[in-house]
């Protein structure tokens, strides 16, 4: 970890808006670059790699310790192609601080001491080709963390269509909050599902 600096978009503290766990103080850290390219994306001065700041990794976690809260939310960009993700993640589990980690899913995570992980896949309104939005090593990936918390056994993910996507996922988002379906935050616009450890 010596030595290591990575580029960042930005670093704030604010409440967790989504997920599980909504309503948290959190620190957000805006880790630069994404390759995406989705046409809605209201963070696209995260999308150059070369952009932001470059900021030693001990100067970072420094600032997230000093910022206070304890849930620290990793995003973008996409974290999954940073390539500093590992390091940072090691060094916030050292400090220790619980650790949430957004991503569009497009990439196999390694494996890390991820507390959560905020999984949104992009839909065909995204305006990105199928085969980079939809990635099905990657999905498998996260199904393996989701079925290993006993969430979503019965998710079928691989080469289904955006629509039976939604249905699974939102299956899934249902058995992971205890609701029944009909009760579940429609999630058609945003599909959003997220693991813990
Ligand atoms: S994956 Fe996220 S950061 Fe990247 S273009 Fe899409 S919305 Fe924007």
């Amino acid at each position: 970890m010596r030595g290591e600096s990575l580029r960042v978009s930005e670093v704030f503290s604010s409440i967790q808006g989504e997920g599980p766990s909504v309503g948290t103080p959190s620190v957000f850290v805006r880790l630069q670059g994404c390759s995406v390219g989705c046409t809605w994306c209201d963070t696209k001065y995260s999308w150059d790699a070369e952009r932001g700041e470059e900021r030693a990794l001990e100067r970072l976690l420094q600032q997230v310790k000093g910022a206070g809260p304890q849930n620290v939310v990793v995003t973008g960009g996409e974290p999954l192609e940073h390539p500093a993700l590992g390091p940072l993640v090691q060094g916030l589990h050292v400090l220790p601080r619980r650790i949430e980690v957004e991503t569009a899913g497009i990439a196999v995570p390694g494996d890390l001491p991820v507390d959560q992980w905020n999984v949104s896949l992009k839909l065909a309104h995204s305006g990105v080709p199928s085969e980079r939005r939809l990635v099905a090593p990657a999905i498998e990936r996260f199904r393996g963390i989701v079925q290993g918390q006993h969430i979503a056994r019965d998710v079928e993910i691989a080469q289904c269509s955006d629509k039976r996507l939604v249905e699974a996922l939102n299956a899934a988002a249902c058995k992971y909050f205890g609701q029944q379906q009909q009760d579940a935050p429609r999630l058609s616009g945003r599909v959003h599902y997220a693991t813990s450890r």
